[in-house]
């Protein structure tokens, strides 16, 4: 940690309007002074004016293994020096082959063929690409339609952004409304009054069946999901849900892409969630984020033997994936990967958190008491705490506001917070322990009950 800050915190602010951020309003750039953070160390970090705080989402998903890790920093600095980058195209290297056989190694059923990316994006991206091109060299170029839900988050290129299904956040932006066709979300929360999960889990599943049916099977290329809707909410569909949805697709012959970007690399207690924790061995499988715990940019694919074998018995001469990036491999990002692999292995974090998810689950639902929430949802080390002022009248606006008011309250006590609208979502780095689960989960408290107070007292409909 480096002991004065080289600038002031207002200097950054000032010139930080020259950087658009994501999902800026480009009418206000630079409008709000942005929270500069300057430190990280374990589940914390710093900003510049000395305030340490939790980092209730984990970066952004994906600080998995932690801040500080002196041994991805060291595996980083001597690849550097060996060789900071060279074309994937011709040659390989080393960092990224030892990579793509250890991540072979553990991914679910035959996902032996790792195609690296540049983020989760852009693996999205190459999944979908990979869908039709594999339909196209086996000679059936009608077959392009994919099947994505509201409510899910894939990525921010055009076709992974038109995958997602967070309504609000299309507006103004053009999709690929000719090829992606969304179903409605899978949240039980959600189902209408006196219908029970079970049937809601069939009426979702049947969404997925008729929707196949409605497009044509031989037009429909590929369903992709998260196993949670994480940036939706952490939205966790009801049980079986993910199985039944594979078995669809493999009664109609649909690819099925589990979007693991975020459930991947400990977060649900398990290197990848599909298999493991919902019994799936999809066709192919998207990661990012904590695959580097986000020290560097990388995400990867992978793709089934049964793809790769269907296209080479497919006669078909033209196989080139035409698919690719200056960084795919990139032998940085990869010994930082290969770094992050060895201290999961090497501290236990898997175990960890199946553990630790028990007392995150168990903390976060003793929530449940105030007012304002309406519910917990938890799975793993995500959870989402979605509030609702007024459920007699609800509005997603106040809702929303009064989060961000949360967000405030906690920052000032300790706790950066992540509210996806009406939600506040956390995905902490997973070496959280239970000491620090109920200083973050004390902070929440804080937060949500005195936020309250302050909007009961403005308005008597509370
Ligand atoms: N897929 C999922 C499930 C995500 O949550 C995200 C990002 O949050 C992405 C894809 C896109 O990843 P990236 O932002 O690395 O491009």
């Amino acid at each position: 940690m480096t002991d004065e800050p080289r600038i002031s915190t207002s200097d950054v602010q000032d010139m930080d309007k020259y950087f658009l951020h994501p999902w800026e309003d480009v009418t206000a750039i630079g409008a709000e002074a942005r929270t500069v953070i300057t430190h990280g160390d374990g589940i914390y970090i710093t900003d510049s004016d000395g305030n340490r705080m939790i980092d209730g989402p984990g970066g952004m998903w994906c600080v998995n293994a932690g801040y500080g890790r002196e041994e991805i920093v060291e595996a980083v600095a001597a690849q550097m020096r060996d060789l900071p980058y060279f074309s994937p195209w011709s040659v390989t290297t080393s960092p990224a082959a030892i990579l793509a056989e250890r991540l072979a190694a553990i991914a679910p059923g035959d996902l032996n063929n790792v195609f690296f990316t540049t983020g989760g994006s852009t693996a999205v991206d190459s999944a979908l690409r990979f869908a039709f091109f594999y339909n196209n060299c086996l000679g059936r170029p009608e077959k392009k339609q994919i099947i994505a839900r509201v409510g899910a988050y894939h990525g921010s290129t055009h076709l992974s952004a038109s995958c997602s299904g967070k309504i609000l956040e299309k507006v103004n932006m053009d999709m690929a409304e000719d090829l992606v066709h969304l179903l409605p979300k899978p949240n039980p929360a959600e189902r209408p009054e006196g219908m029970s999960v079970e049937e809601f889990c069939d009426e979702k599943v049947a969404d997925l069946e008729n929707k196949i049916l409605e497009l044509g099977p031989d037009k429909v290329a590929a369903f992709i999901a998260e196993p949670v809707l994480a940036s939706g909410g952490v939205i966790i569909p009801p049980e079986g849900y993910f199985k039944r949805c594979h078995e669809i697709c493999q009664e109609y012959d649909v690819l099925f892409i589990a979007d693991e970007v975020v459930t991947a690399f400990g977060r649900l207690g398990h290197y990848f969630a599909s298999k493991d924790v919902f019994g799936v061995e999809p066709d192919m499988l998207t990661t990012a984020k904590g695959l580097t715990s986000g020290y560097l940019p990388m995400g990867a694919l992978f793709i089934s033997d049964r793809l790769i074998a269907d296209i080479k018995a497919s006669g078909n001469s033209a196989k080139g994936f035409f698919n690719g990036f200056t960084y795919s491999g990139h032998p940085v990002a990869a010994a930082a990967a290969l770094a992050n692999l060895d201290i999961f292995e090497r501290d236990g974090l898997l175990d960890h958190v199946q553990k630790t998810a028990v007392y995150f689950e168990k903390s976060l639902r003793g929530l449940s008491d105030i007012p304002v929430v309406s519910e917990v949802r938890v799975k793993g080390l995500m959870a989402g705490v979605e509030c609702c002022l007024d459920p007699d009248n609800p509005n997603e606006e106040r809702d929303t506001t009064f989060l961000l008011d949360v967000d405030q309250i906690c920052q000032e006590n300790g706790l950066l917070l992540r509210p996806v609208y009406t939600a506040a979502v956390m995905s902490p780095p997973l070496t959280i322990t239970e000491t620090q689960i109920d200083d973050l989960t004390g902070i929440i408290r804080l937060g949500l009950e005195t936020a309250l107070t302050k909007w009961q007292s403005k308005t008597d409909r509370l």
